[in-house]
């Protein structure tokens, strides 16, 4: 099974990510952790995407689909992967297609996670006064909500022609969401 949760920052799928994981031991590719990671450890990349990442931009699709092709390659035999916050652009999302058919498999379904922008607001403020993470406070995270509705929401027409896209509200309580989620995954495209 590979899936793609799709939805702004703060949607909450790196916390339904986690669910499945647990649950059917996919491996969870979320480029964000990868990136904040890098920079953590003070890496020649990490420092390249530092300043992007603290202005709510994006980084190169090179980098990150980099970043997705290593993955891919270290978790062969994977029971499924789940990709979080990638892709996020067209060219990312074409990508990812060619690095699946290359290893002989295919994205098989993509969940948006439906949650309006007030309540988005709302979360990430709470997220910004409990984990301080720099790209959460109101300004940045205006503009990476601003990049989510120019650069990646476009995609979902993409994935919608295919017949893969489902639809979940996301702003239910985390054990809902996950009931929806599940449901989604077990549909036939
Ligand atoms: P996230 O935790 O997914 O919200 O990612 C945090 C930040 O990392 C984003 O605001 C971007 O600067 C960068 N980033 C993460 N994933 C991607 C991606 N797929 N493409 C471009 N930039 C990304």
């Amino acid at each position: 099974m590979n899936l793609i949760l799709f939805g702004p920052p703060a949607a909450g799928k790196g916390t339904q990510a986690k669910r499945l994981v647990e649950e059917h031991g996919y491996v969870q590719l979320s480029t964000g952790d990868m990136l904040r990671a890098a920079r953590a450890s003070g890496s020649e990349l990490g420092n390249r995407v530092a300043k992007i990442m603290d202005e709510g931009g994006l980084v190169s699709d090179e980098i990150v689909i980099d970043l997705i092709d290593d993955q891919l390659n270290q978790n062969k035999g994977a029971a499924g992967f789940i990709f979080d916050g990638f892709p996020r652009t067209l060219g990312q999302a074409k990508a990812l297609d060619q690095l699946l058919e290359s290893r002989g498999t295919k994205l098989d379904r993509v969940i948006r996670l439906v949650v309006d922008e007030d309540q988005l607001m709302a979360r990430v403020t709470k997220r910004f006064e409990e984990q301080g993470r720099k790209d959460d406070n109101p300004a940045t995270f205006a503009a990476r909500l601003e990049k989510y509705n120019q650069d990646t929401a476009p995609l979902l027409p993409f994935y919608a022609e295919r017949g893969i896209l489902r639809e979940v509200d996301g702003m239910a309580s985390i054990e809902t969401v996950t009931e929806g989620v599940e449901k989604a995954l077990k549909e036939t495209a």
